[in-house]
């Protein structure tokens, strides 16, 4: 069986690491040459919206999925007329801007920062007015791992805060005093078998993912799996889906959600009984899932940038490395670190061991 991937970058590469061990193959739709998952899956070397590569991914595979959400809408249309294509193009729409996404967690009874819709310079004023300041800025589309945002503190130009986020239409949400970032991976399958992930606790470093700590049995857990399971049923997902949310004493409110598998769930290749890349094949496969438990104590270090020694890496113990092989370059996620523990001391001393060579 052949899975057709929108992208060719590390998520692509690793599900298709995931997918051999289940007899699949993979062909990827990716416009850049040296695309790390082109070693790994026939390459379709063509821009996303490409007509006459698209119907050959058609042709050439089962079914299509995708490692990104801004894929344009009219591939996911003319795929969608030849093959199925998961997550559902509903679900991309959704998590693609960041306006639709905020008001279907409001409309699911979801808690989330107070936002509002801009438009212009007017509508800012009006929404500052609305939520007070400090607030944040973001672009309702594009936006990712902190770009596409401007924070507003109180005095600042509103005027150059509209320009700096490049005049587009975007929201503004009241800034969340949060105790934690965490995130919980979902998994619904062509069926309706549903499979949760325990909670990630998230840290990030100049708004990029540093570090994913699986929290096991997190008092905040049956919460976030019933915001899951809203969003799942809602939008008749098939697939990962990822949700991000800012904890705040007993609430969780969502801040994003992501129709892929997610650099929050990396931890689950060696820290659970099925990883969510496994398991996202599975559920577009219509196969049972398997079960998402953790397995030890884990965590994951995202390697960001440049590439430490990977003798000294190497020499941590119970450390497993995954490189994407990608060339380093500022802000540029090249691999990550994860380490599966017999307990959460141990895991916070590998980890102290390992961001010293970070
Ligand atoms: P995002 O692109 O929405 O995931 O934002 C990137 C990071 O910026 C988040 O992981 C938070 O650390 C921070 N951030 C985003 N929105 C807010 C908010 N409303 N309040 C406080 N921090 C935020």
């Amino acid at each position: 069986m052949k899975i057709g991937i929108l992208g060719g970058g590390q998520l692509a590469r690793m599900l298709a690491l995931a997918g051999y061990p289940l007899g699949l193959d993979f062909v990827v739709l990716e416009p850049a040459k040296d695309a790390c998952a082109a070693p790994l899956a026939v390459h379709l070397q063509a821009d996303y919206d490409d007509p006459d590569a698209l119907r050959l991914l058609a042709q050439q595979t089962d079914l299509v999925t995708y490692e990104f959400e801004s894929v344009p809408a009219s591939a996911v249309e003319q795929l969608g007329a030849e093959l199925p294509v998961y997550p559902p193009a509903s679900a991309l729409a959704t998590a693609r801007d960041r306006n639709n996404e905020k008001t279907l967690f409001r409309e699911l009874g979801i808690e989330t920062a107070p936002f509002a819709e801009v438009h212009d310079l007017a509508s800012l004023q009006q929404a500052v007015n609305s939520l007070g300041l400090p607030a944040i800025l973001k672009t309702r589309t594009l936006g990712y791992d902190g770009k596409g945002q401007q924070v507003i503190r109180p005095g600042d130009d509103l005027a150059a805060a509209w320009d700096a986020i490049g005049a587009v239409p975007a929201i503004l949400e009241g800034l969340v005093k949060f105790d934690r970032e965490v995130s919980i991976i979902a998994v619904r399958s062509v069926s309706g078998e549903l499979a949760f992930y325990p909670l990630a606790e998230n840290r990030h470093q100049e708004g990029i993912l540093h570090q994913s700590i699986c929290l096991r049995e997190d008092s905040h857990q049956p919460l976030a799996q019933d915001y899951a399971r809203r969003v799942l049923e809602r939008l008749d997902y098939v697939g990962v889906l990822a949700i991000e949310f800012f904890q705040v004493g007993e609430h969780l409110l969502a801040n994003e959600m992501a129709p892929r598998v997610h650099n929050s769930g990396h931890w689950s290749i060696e820290g659970a009984e099925t990883s969510q890349f496994e398991n996202h094949l599975r559920a577009i496969l219509d196969l049972p899932l398997g079960s998402a438990s953790p397995v030890g104590h884990a965590a994951m270090l995202n390697l960001i940038g440049t590439l430490p020694d990977r003798q000294a890496l190497l020499a941590l113990e119970n450390a497993h490395l995954h490189l994407y092989g990608k060339a380093p370059r500022p802000g540029r996620k090249i691999g990550h670190l994860t380490f599966r523990e017999s307990s959460r001391e141990k895991l916070g001393t590998r980890l102290a061991q390992a961001n010293k060579l970070l």
